[in-house]
């Protein structure tokens, strides 16, 4: 159920709704929108009666929500969410007119490596660096990453280029250490439906990057960020990056015909991961101005300054002139829609 507020209501108004909500033994949702707040209800088993809380001040009306998700749809929040990364002065904020791009190595593999990709995305004008310091590997004998390690080279790199950190979180256990380095929490498309981890993020106060799991369905994709939001963190991106498909040109199939699906579903942003999306770094490029141009709200991708030698991802991971290219050529196609790259 979803409880739309009058667009005079007051504060209180809202307060006394959650307090109704709480007392009943559920879950309350308060999302301030531009014309109205409306207050999600999670925690019921079944239907509730529209009339328990029509009749509190400042409600206009009680509706119950269509579909399986709520707090990700757009019937609770009908502006698109702005979701902002690192500190509120100065930080990236994603899902409105800007774009953001996200860029560096598949994973920390050492200083140097890590250093050297960041000093030229940073010179390209990136302002949020990826890699991964816990890899989940399809084989448990391939690199699984630095672990604290590589968090702690992150960490020298937002120092030293002042580059914001999103950096993968593979288990509810490794979650509060990841934290305490990261800007942003990446969940990867193998983690989509690990469900205690999914709860886990939901009550960080980071953000939290959602890839699609690599055969999920658009309504599970929005179920697994419907679980990190119900535990109340509602800074959720979405990304996709492909699924399997009987296609072998490429390691995926980039979907991007789920962008304007999500967007008119949900208020969460959506960003595109054309790297693992495709595979191949020749096709990065291409793929990366075709997500431009049907509406993501940023890219994240690989770049390695010695993709040959890189420990994992090399073969999709982009030279770092190339990189250059690329938001070179997404901000002319950002502006035809009148957006533009998030840059320093
Ligand atoms: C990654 O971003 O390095 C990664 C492992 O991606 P995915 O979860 O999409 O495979
Ligand atoms: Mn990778």
């Amino acid at each position: 159920m979803l409880i739309v507020m009058k667009p005079q209501a007051s504060e209180e108004d809202v307060r006394r709704v959650c307090e109704k909500i709480v007392s009943m033994g559920y879950r309350a949702h308060p999302m301030p929108g531009a014309q109205r707040t409306a207050v999600g209800i999670t925690g019921n088993r079944g239907p509730l009666e529209p009339e328990k809380f029509e009749s509190l001040p400042g409600v206009a009306e009680a509706i119950r929500v269509s579909k399986a998700y709520k707090l990700v749809s757009r019937e609770i929040k009908q502006e698109d969410s702005l979701i902002h990364i690192g500190p509120s002065a100065g930080g990236v904020t994603i899902g409105g007119r800007e774009l953001a791009i996200i860029a560096g190595p598949c994973a920390v593999e050492n200083r140097e490596q890590a250093r050297a990709a960041a000093a030229r995305v940073c010179q390209a004008g990136a302002r949020l660096f990826r890699g991964g310091a816990f890899k989940p590997r399809t084989s448990p004998y391939s690199f699984q990453g630095l672990g604290e390690e590589g968090l702690e080279i992150l960490a020298e790199i937002r120092r030293e280029y002042g580059l914001m950190i999103v950096t993968e979180t593979i288990d509810p256990e490794n979650c509060d250490l990841v934290e305490k380095y990261a800007d942003a929490l990446q969940v990867g498309a193998r983690n989509m439906q690990n469900f205690s981890l999914l709860k886990r993020v939901g009550r960080s106060k980071l953000p939290v990057l959602l890839k699609r799991g690599m055969s999920a369905t658009l309504d599970e994709f929005l179920m697994a960020a419907e679980y990190i939001l119900a535990e109340g963190n509602y800074n959720v991106i979405l990304c996709e990056r492909g699924v399997r498909t009987f296609a072998d040109h490429s390691r995926n199939t980039l979907d991007l015909s789920v962008i304007p699906a999500v967007k008119r579903l949900s208020h969460l942003p959506i960003i595109v991961d054309p790297s693992h999306g495709t595979g191949k770094r020749d096709n990065v490029i291409p793929l990366a101005r075709a997500a431009v141009a049907v509406g993501a709200d940023g890219l994240i991708v690989e770049v390695h300054t010695d993709p040959d030698h890189a420990i994992s991802d090399g073969y999709q991971s982009l030279f770092p002139e190339q990189f250059e290219t690329l938001v070179e050529q997404v901000t002319a196609i950002a502006g035809v829609l009148g957006r533009t790259v998030v840059s320093r």
